[in-house]
């Protein structure tokens, strides 16, 4: 039965030291945090949205893979679309 009890304050004993290192309050010095003093504005996309022509998915023309055909740009998502498109439209 003590055995029992002692066991259990083990236990207990470190889970404590389990928690403490986990909520950091020990006597290390906080760290600092990278989101501080970040005020610029996230980078854009830039260019307008088109649609992919293969699957219908929205994607910024900067981003777009673009052929043209008949003098007419078209702009995919992906590598993969435009060669879909390109296989389809040959066969
Ligand atoms: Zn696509």
């Amino acid at each position: 039965m003590l055995i029992r009890i002692l066991v259990f304050l083990l236990l207990l004993l470190v889970v404590r030291a389990l928690i403490a290192r986990l909520f950091g309050t020990g006597r290390k010095a906080p760290r600092k945090r990278a989101w501080g003093g970040s005020t610029r504005a996230r980078a854009t996309v830039r260019g307008r949205m088109v649609k992919c022509p293969q699957c219908g998915i929205y994607v910024a023309t900067d981003l777009a893979v673009r052929i043209r055909r008949k003098n007419v740009n078209l702009y995919f998502c992906s590598e993969e679309c435009r060669d879909k498109f390109l296989q389809r439209s040959r066969g």
